[in-house]
């Protein structure tokens, strides 16, 4: 039985003092949500406010983990503006999100250079939540298939299969975050079941019945019932209906059903 997971990704929102208010409150609204059924609640906020809600969140750490956007590949070193896994670790991250298709589009986030990081945060023990998906173009040219597999491979070269019990795979198709289309669940679903059974070709039966695979894209407290219904969808990471603690407890207590 794999274990929901609900994860929201701040992106560049909030500042120390609205940010602490939201994760102290969904601290407490997850809490008595998941007393009967066990939810993973993931919060990622900015680089600069991780040290504020690590020691917000000290009294509930298995209620609500911290998970960094992004982080270097290396150990340290002459890397202007970037943060290291070891830091990461020091402020009280359990997760990093990696490849999400802001960090490949905006910032030209290769493929080569995600797993590369994706190696880094496991040999460091922070589990990393891979972001794979198609864009637009892609799926009406019908390639929505051969990219979520190629971008999975790219990502997972030189993870074993024992590794792969830290690693969180996010299916999001590009089109769908921020923009209010929400895959319906029936696309996402065959997605899911295609990563499901890539997972068994590139390891074994166990890994890919044990891996969760989170849909995110545009994830709102009425949509998220008939995606979690289906059988492949584990959980969601979750942009904009994270923002505020009452929508996002809302995704968090459709989980706990
Ligand atoms: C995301 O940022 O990963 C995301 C899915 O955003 P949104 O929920 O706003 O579409």
């Amino acid at each position: 039985m794999r274990t929901p997971m609900i994860a929201g990704n701040w992106k560049m929102n909030h500042n120390l003092e609205t940010g602490r208010a939201v994760a102290t409150a969904v601290a407490q609204g997850a809490a008595e949500l998941t007393a009967a059924k066990k939810v993973e609640v993931i919060i990622a906020p900015s680089f600069v406010s991780l040290s504020s809600l690590s020691s917000a969140l000290k009294s509930s750490p298995d209620t609500v983990q911290l998970a960094a956007q992004n982080m270097h590949w290396a150990e340290k070193g002459a890397y202007t503006g970037d943060i290291s896994p070891s830091m990461l670790l020091d402020v009280g991250c359990s997760y990093v999100i990696l490849g999400h298709s802001e960090r490949r589009h905006v910032f030209l986030e290769s493929d080569e250079l995600i797993n590369r990081k994706v190696r880094s945060a496991i040999a460091h023990g922070l589990k990393p939540i891979v972001c794979i998906g198609e864009t637009l173009d892609e799926r009406e040219s019908n390639w929505t298939e051969a990219k979520n597999i190629f971008q999975l491979r790219a990502a997972l070269v030189g993870v074993s299969a024992q590794e792969m019990s830290q690693v969180v795979i996010a299916y999001e198709p590009v089109w769908a975050i921020g923009t209010g289309k929400t895959a319906t669940p029936e696309q996402a679903q065959e997605v899911h079941a295609l990563i499901r059974a890539e997972l068994k070709a590139l390891y074994n039966e166990q890994v890919a019945h044990a891996t969760r695979i989170l849909y995110g894209g545009s994830v709102k407290p009425d949509n998220i019932g008939e995606l979690l219904a289906k059988n492949d969808i584990d959980g969601a990471l979750v942009g904009g209906a994270s923002l505020t603690a009452d929508s996002f407890l809302a995704l968090v207590a459709e989980a706990a059903k």
